[in-house]
């Protein structure tokens, strides 16, 4: 793997068994589902769906290696990205609408999910990167243990909202190299405004980035450059300060190893929903970017990913 030995921790709980038991028991909470925060209590088994519009069935959107995503998790063969349809949060801003509001995709099977794993790791991909996981959680899990039966060797990244509830992640501990989560709000008010409701995003998410930063602890890069293992944080820099970036900053600075890696995000550009909402429907200037990067280096944040 470019020169750098790494096993994942999914294969010796794949040889064990425990991968196939944490896959069943995230199935059985499809039966009143608690996947996300939100509860919504779908039989999702019996056909109902949930707020998140996902059934039992899973659905992808695309899987392709990915060189747009962070330089530590591509590398020569890029990230082995597949994209999952519908989504949990429903943000107002969301870029890839689509797949996340609209759920285009196809439905496929368990198997196919593995075979599209091996597939990505046969191409030379460096991860298999699954991007909006947690509605789909049981499948993820149970398709990466036939995969890890079929010599899947590459991290798992869990590309997250960070909206995750506790006793997920717990069922996750050992399967997930790489966390790459959102830090999207740091105010209850805005998560509800701009995400469906979720007013208890900035509270969970907090929780979330602790416990994932316990299980995989910091994300430094192998002497190839790329990471293997650790928690990677994305925040996007928002207008109309809705994603309360300096605050974010200090919270991180004050609650995570200072070298805990940030990717701070200048793209925001209005999309889906945001017109309706006229202090998201402008990008982000310059200054206020650069104010957040000034403010993240003043607290002592070290492992920065930087647009400047
Ligand atoms: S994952 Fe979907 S169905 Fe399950 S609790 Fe969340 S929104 Fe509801």
């Amino acid at each position: 793997m470019n020169g750098v030995s790494y096993r994942p921790g999914y294969i010796s709980l794949h040889r064990s068994g425990e991968l196939k038991n944490r896959g069943e028991a995230l199935w059985e909470k499809l039966r009143e589902c608690g996947l996300c925060p939100r509860e919504c209590g779908a039989d999702r088994i019996s056909g109902e769906l949930g707020f998140c519009q996902a059934g039992s069935k899973l659905k992808v959107a695309s899987f392709h290696a990915h060189f747009g995503e962070e330089r530590s998790l591509v590398g020569p063969g890029g990230s082995g990205t597949i994209f999952l349809s519908h989504c949990n949060l429903g943000c107002v801003f969301c870029q890839n609408w689509d797949i996340s509001h609209q759920g285009s995709g196809t439905e496929v099977e368990i198997a196919d999910l593995a075979g599209m794993m091996l597939q990505l790791q046969e191409q030379g991909c460096q991860n298999i990167n699954v991007v909006t996981p947690t509605h789909f959680a049981p499948h993820v899990v149970l398709a990466l243990d036939q995969a890890a039966g079929q010599g899947l060797r590459l991290p798992l990244v869990y590309n997250t909202c960070g909206w995750e509830q506790s006793e997920i992640l717990a069922l996750l501990e050992g399967i997930v190299d790489i966390y790459l989560a959102d830090f999207k709000y740091m105010d209850a008010g805005k998560s509800a405004l701009y995400s469906s409701d979720a007013r208890s995003y900035p509270e969970i998410t907090r929780s979330a980035l602790i416990e994932m930063n316990r299980q995989v602890g910091v994300a430094l890069p192998a002497e190839n450059g790329l990471v293997y293992r650790g928690l990677m944080i994305r925040h996007l820099v928002m207008p109309g300060d809705a994603s309360g970036s300096l605050e974010a900053m200090q919270w991180i600075s004050g609650n995570l190893p200072l070298d805990t890696y940030v990717n701070i995000m200048i793209q925001y550009r209005p999309a889906y929903h945001a017109y309706m909402f006229p202090e998201l429907d402008r990008p982000v200037s310059r200054e206020t970017y650069q104010e957040v990067v000034r403010e993240a280096r003043k607290c002592g944040l070290v492992n920065l990913d930087v647009d400047v």
